[in-house]
């Protein structure tokens, strides 16, 4: 394909013709990817959003692309355009930005030489910087593209024809675009971008001292896991990105990923084997080996060893020499450490991402049966994210023998939301809940049964233990598994026990009670709990003295407006309100969009709305912004006659608008007024319940 061809043509349009400056925050295509140079978290928003510091890492060191995501380019009919994805027209080949987008890492089996995580739902995004490098001048009225010469030169869109016939100005000759007709309707140095969801493997190896060594090292494990596979190597991708490094280093991850969208498992193929491949990849990379170069001191990876076509192009990327003698001294401190063999000698690294390996074991052998331990407080387990559930959920379907082995007096204890959610999961997932025997280890986080025997799962990091995200996956300890004697069967307990509430504690099942205008949706709710308990009815019978409320996932205008409403309910003029929230969103991006329901690209606007119209209803409000905060969403109240907590399930986000328009991006005011316009929320199908514990 020329790239001249479309350097003097132009894009499809898919948008508006903007007439202004608000009618260019409208074109979605107009996007801006930046790629964080500390952790090496990729996030893409819409242009307009002003983000704020990376959510994951916290850093503001970012490499920041603004793009066009064409829906077509408009060349010369002569040439056909393909639907390659990696090809964005460009003569000049550029690596792609990739991001496993997970942070779930896990420790190689000694924690001191790396880690890699792998992401089913990775981004690779791709982009064509222009011949000059400096992207495209683009007009957003036709779609004409032309290539920027400089970084600051000045444009060469001032009197030009529209492409294709489009919209011509009163002269009948000049495109309505042009910068002398509206000043808003040219982009400059705009590059034309394409990203995908997909399979992404990163290794991230902290002696790992250049670019160009983390860039040897994924074209060698790519090489090898495409051995494996019987596939072409190019299947795959591979980059470098940045990472952090436990003592603060500059360093690097090798990454390989699928290049077909949505993944085709290639990729995760590293995953399952991270130390095999390492060490196939070392070997790749010896060009002393028959059949090879026969240069050992070639500083260039070479076409005999690791190189397919698509990377001919990278060949000065990178450092064959420096990253085999690296993947040589590490292979040496491959095996697993004494300190972490918790079952002896025999003890081995668990290679495969835990709720992978656990899912083999049972697929090896129908009689085989699976118990998981949940550590930590009940109400932090968080089942939604935990890559655990699914697989039991699997194989519970299927009848097979599987339990979640608990602390029995913890669960007890927990607040009713929480055991509910517990017990409703497990009966769904037909999973039984058993309490933990005295003999289970601590440190155990899972256990297979077979004809053989029983073997555990175990890790000697706490937060390997914590029931979520990070589950069986840290950086600080490496999962390791050890045949061990098998225990004495553990005690069902009883569930409707568990899913009574009794004492001090109510809980509430609610449907479409609350249904209706968003105006009085705090004052329902509050009629709601005094009607079904006099108790409740005495306690609410005056405005709060103070309201605590905590809720890690506060990111939509809908759940501010719902939440002011709630606030004011339950408040008067002289109520001390805190409400806490999360300063950053963890684990995945935004989800944006020109909707109520649709989150804030950037927290710092989210915050200022939040404070501005709870402060409108309640004048003594406080707002903090913390890293982390309880997993269950909840509202501790006092009032003249009482005081007790108000357990959510999914707090506001129970509740759903249809088609009300937001506009994330306007000033704070226009956003605090455009909130309180009437609107009619809807419950879920499902429902929602809460619970209310008095002290
Ligand atoms: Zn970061
Ligand atoms: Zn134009
Ligand atoms: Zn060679």
């Amino acid at each position: 394909m020329d790239g001249v061809v479309r350097e003097s043509a132009g894009v499809t349009l898919n948008w508006k013709r903007p007439a202004d400056k608000a009618g260019v925050r409208e074109v979605q295509s107009l996007r801006q990817m930046r790629h964080c140079q500390s952790c090496g978290a990729l996030l893409s928003a819409p242009s307009a959003v002003s983000p704020g510091a990376c959510p994951d890492c916290g850093s503001s060191d970012f490499k920041i692309m603004r793009f066009l995501a064409p829906a077509g380019f408009a060349v010369d009919a002569r040439y056909e355009v393909h639907d390659d994805p990696s090809d964005t027209g460009t003569s000049m080949l550029v690596d792609p930005w990739v991001s496993a987008r997970t942070l779930a890492w896990r420790a190689l089996p000694d924690p001191n030489v790396g880690r890699l995580r792998t992401g089913s739902d990775g981004l690779v995004f791709w982009f064509n910087p222009g011949p000059h490098g400096h992207g495209f001048e683009v007009c957003l009225h036709c779609g004409r593209a032309e290539a920027e010469h400089q970084a600051d030169g000045t444009g060469s869109l001032a009197g030009h024809r529209p492409l294709r016939g489009g919209p011509r100005a009163a002269d009948e000759r000049t495109c309505t675009g042009a910068p002398e007709i509206n000043p808003y309707a040219v982009a400059r140095h705009l590059r034309l971008g394409h990203e995908i969801r997909t399979d992404v493997c990163e290794i991230q190896l902290y002696d790992c001292a250049s670019r160009e060594v983390a860039l040897t090292v994924a074209l060698a494990i790519r090489e090898a896991a495409a051995r494996r596979l019987g596939v072409d190597a190019d299947e795959m991708g591979f980059a470098a990105p940045p990472a952090i490094h436990p003592a603060g280093q500059r360093n690097w991850t090798a990454a390989v990923f699928d290049r077909a969208s949505g993944g085709a498992g290639f990729s995760a193929t590293i995953a399952r084997d991270p130390i095999g491949i390492l060490n196939e990849a070392r070997d790749l990379l010896d060009c002393s080996k028959l059949g090879r170069c026969g240069d050992p001191d070639a500083v260039f990876a070479c076409p005999r060893c690791v190189l397919s076509v698509d990377s001919q192009h990278a060949v000065e990327g990178t450092d064959r020499r420096a990253a085999h003698s690296l993947l040589t001294a590490i292979g040496r401190s491959l095996d697993l450490p004494k300190r972490f063999r918790l079952f002896g000698p025999a003890t081995e690294y668990e290679s495969a991402p835990l709720p992978q390996a656990l899912s083999d074991r049972l697929g090896d052998d129908a009689s085989n049966t699976l118990v998981v331990f949940m550590s930590g407080p009940p109400a932090e387990w968080e089942l939604e994210t935990w890559q655990m559930a699914p697989v039991l959920e699997r194989w519970g379907a299927r009848g097979r023998g599987v339990q979640i082995a608990v602390d029995a007096s913890a669960l007890t204890a927990t607040d009713a939301v929480t055991r509910r959610n517990v017990v409703l999961w497990a009966q769904r997932a037909r999973v039984d809940i058993v309490a933990r025997n005295e003999v289970d280890n601590d440190a155990w986080l899972a256990g297979v049964v077979s004809t053989r025997g029983l073997t555990a799962w175990a890790s000697s990091s706490a937060s390997a233990k914590a029931v979520g995200i990070g589950w069986g996956s840290v950086s600080d300890a490496p999962v390791v598994r050890g045949a061990t004697a098998l225990a004495a069967p553990r005690e069902r307990l009883d569930v409707s026990a568990l899913l009574s509430a009794g004492g001090s504690e109510a809980i509430f099942e609610i449907a479409d009670e609350l249904d209706g205008p968003a105006a009085g949706f705090g004052a329902r709710l509050r009629a709601l709990l005094r009607a079904r308990s006099t108790e409740l009815a005495q306690v609410f019978s005056a405005p709060c003295l103070e309201i605590r409320y905590s809720d890690k996932y506060l990111f939509n205008p809908l759940s501010i407006r719902l939440l002011t409403e709630v606030v004011a309910a339950f408040s008067d003029y002289d109520t001390n309100v805190k409400v806490q929230t999360l300063a950053a969103k963890t684990g995945g991006g935004a989800r944006t969009g020109p909707w109520l329901h649709r989150d804030w690209a950037d927290l710092v606007t989210r915050t200022a709305v939040m404070e501005q119209s709870l402060v409108e209803v309640v004048p003594k409000v406080q707002v903090s912004q913390v890293q982390s905060a309880p997993h269950r969403r909840r509202l501790e109240f006092r009032t003249p006659r009482g005081s007790g907590t108000i357990f959510f399930d999914q707090g506001m986000g129970s509740w759903r608008v249809t088609d009300e328009h937001h506009d994330h991006a306007s000033s704070i005011s226009e956003q605090v007024t455009s909130l309180k316009r009437p609107f009619s929320v809807l419950n879920g199908l499902d429902g929602t319940f809460l619970a209310v514990r008095l002290d």
